[in-house]
């Protein structure tokens, strides 16, 4: 099923008068069959961006659809969407069994087939031998798989996440994030995903998008937000370790690093902030002429990598190269990165131009 929203806005009022835009005017198309990971720091909008798809938020403008189905103004149950919560929201009196039939009690399922789908269900998120515990019997990962079991049961149109694994520890996490794809994908159901986790995000979504005070930054898929930003923003966010970032000027058509011409760009002339990530970097060939010449500050071994650290325009920045490009007593190195990795931004809008 198809989910598109259409200039979604939620406006909060409080109680001095003050407006919050949690949500600023979002349109996005998220296909049918794919996840989609909805990603930002911190009060960005997930949250509320979710809860007006579940309809436990009301809209102050713009539309739902699922499909043709306009369901903004919907109630919740009207919908067809599984919701999955960090908290999981189990109930602790009730077996396993019956916290993912419970969705079904009401519904005109006839016995046998709810029976049948509470065993399919739970086989498919791999508890089917705990039937019968209880949850506080069941692993942090386990009621995960409950709750998401539970979430599915009614074949829902749209499954919703909202940082589902934050209760979990890391190694549990990483593996549940592989369930979570596995079982999107034997469903088919269209999902989206809320987290802050910018790693979680890029790993399990098939296209992302990145919110900033309500307003989408940008939506594509992950590969290509990390290679391709669309400004600053998704630059920074997304990375680790962070993108560098140096204030650098074009000069007759050259980047000017360090008091050296660096490369051709078809930009005009001016002052920009230039963005490189540590790994784009590479020791160029002695032949090269679009290189840049640095005094290395420190060198540390990474496992397959050396980091070295090093100053562009009086900023200081890291590199990350292969292990045998450079000595330890290496002074200086001369470094240079493909072109369409270098990313020049408007010093203003932090839109990219390059
Ligand atoms: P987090 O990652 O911290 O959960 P989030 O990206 O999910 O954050 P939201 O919870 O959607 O962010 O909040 C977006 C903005 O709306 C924030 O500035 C928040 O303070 C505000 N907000 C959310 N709910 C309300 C509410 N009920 N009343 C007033 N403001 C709210």
């Amino acid at each position: 099923m198809e989910l598109r929203l259409e200039n979604l806005t939620k406006i909060f009022t409080n109680k001095t008068g003050t407006d919050t835009r949690a949500v600023d005017d979002l349109s996005i198309t998220i296909e049918s069959g794919t996840l989609v990971g909805l990603l930002g720091p911190s009060g960005c909008g997930k949250s509320t961006t979710l809860f007006m798809i579940a309809g436990l938020l009301k809209p102050t403008s713009g539309k739902i659809f699922f499909g043709d189905d306009d369901v903004t103004k919907l109630a919740p149950e009207k919908r067809g969407i599984g919701l999955v919560f960090q908290n999981y929201a189990l109930y602790p009196h009730m077996t396993v069994y019956k916290n993912i039939m419970f969705p079904l009690e009401n519904m005109d399922v006839p016995r046998d087939e709810a029976i049948a789908r509470v065993k399919e269900m739970a086989n498919l998120v791999g508890i089917g031998t705990m039937l019968d515990r209880k949850p506080a019997q069941l692993s942090g990962g386990q009621q995960q798989r409950v709750a998401i079991a539970r979430a599915l049961v009614k074949k829902p149109r749209v499954l919703l996440l909202d940082e589902p694994l934050s209760n979990l520890d890391a190694r549990l996490r990483l593996q549940m994030r592989e369930e979570i794809k596995r079982i999107q994908r034997e469903t088919g159901i269209t999902t989206v995903f809320v987290t802050h986790d910018q790693e979680e995000a890029m790993s399990i979504s098939d296209k992302m998008v990145v919110l900033n005070f309500g307003v989408e930054q940008q939506y594509a898929a992950p590969q290509i937000m990390y290679n391709e930003p669309a400004n600053l923003f998704v630059a920074k966010f997304l990375g680790n370790p962070p993108i560098n970032t140096l204030e650098a000027d074009i000069k007759n058509g050259y980047l000017m690093i360090n008091d050296q011409k660096f490369m051709k760009f078809n930009v005009k002339d001016g002052s920009y902030m230039i963005g490189m990530r540590p790994e784009h970097f590479r020791v160029a060939e002695k032949n090269s002429e679009e290189k840049v010449k640095v005094d290395i500050k420190e060198i540390f071994h990474v496992g397959r990598d050396t980091m070295i650290h090093f100053e562009l325009n009086g900023q200081n920045i890291r590199a990350l190269v292969d292990s045998d490009s450079v000595e330890d007593n290496d002074n200086t190195v001369e470094l240079t990165l493909r072109r369409n990795r270098i990313y020049i931004f408007d010093k203003d809008t932090g839109k990219v131009i390059d």
